[in-house]
């Protein structure tokens, strides 16, 4: 008797077990977008929770039983849900639409699953329109959601096609 017969190893499924095991951690589609984005760091941040559907819209917080208000602050005219935030709210379709012009993408805004299936497909690549894709969509999606969290907490509005002068800040404050 050999010692592979002993453990039988041509049989033996660690393939089978590694990839039960594996599954558990499956790898998102969308890592490459926050993996391999060149945008602020809280950018990334935020879009990751976005992707990751962990971002706490309105519609979530009612349903956890934390508020009634579900309208959305940006357009006052929807309840707010990740999909309708990036970006089927009048307020942030403006914005997207004139970056996705800016790029030369000759496409509507979409809804978020949408989009994201979109940016998988096309923008996943080290092309520089790509990589540029990358940190616009990041740097869109920070601003919608700072935009909508100063409109909740310190009651300012800014208008879509209003510039904004912060700063991508990569000190450890
Ligand atoms: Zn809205």
């Amino acid at each position: 008797m050999t010692i592979d017969d002993v453990w039988n190893l041509n049989s033996f499924p660690i393939k089978q077990i590694y990839q039960q095991l594996r599954g558990v951690f499956q790898k998102v589609t969308w890592r490459k977008l926050v993996c391999n984005n060149l945008g602020c760091p809280k950018w990334i941040f935020i879009l990751t929770l976005v992707a990751n559907e962990r971002i706490h819209t309105r519609d979530r917080l009612e349903k956890w039983g934390i508020t009634n208000d579900t309208e959305c602050p940006l357009c006052e005219n929807a309840v707010e849900s990740i999909d309708h935030l990036f970006f089927s709210c009048r307020f942030s379709q403006a914005i997207w639409r004139r970056l996705l012009k800016w790029q030369r993408i000759n496409r509507q805004p979409m809804q978020w699953s949408d989009e994201l299936n979109w940016a998988v497909t096309n923008a996943s690549g080290n092309s520089i329109a790509a990589q540029i894709f990358r940190i616009v969509l990041a740097g869109t999606v920070y601003f919608v959601w700072q935009e909508r969290n100063q409109r909740i907490f310190q009651a300012k509005h800014r208008a879509s096609n209003q510039t904004n002068h912060s700063r991508c800040s990569l000190s450890r404050e």
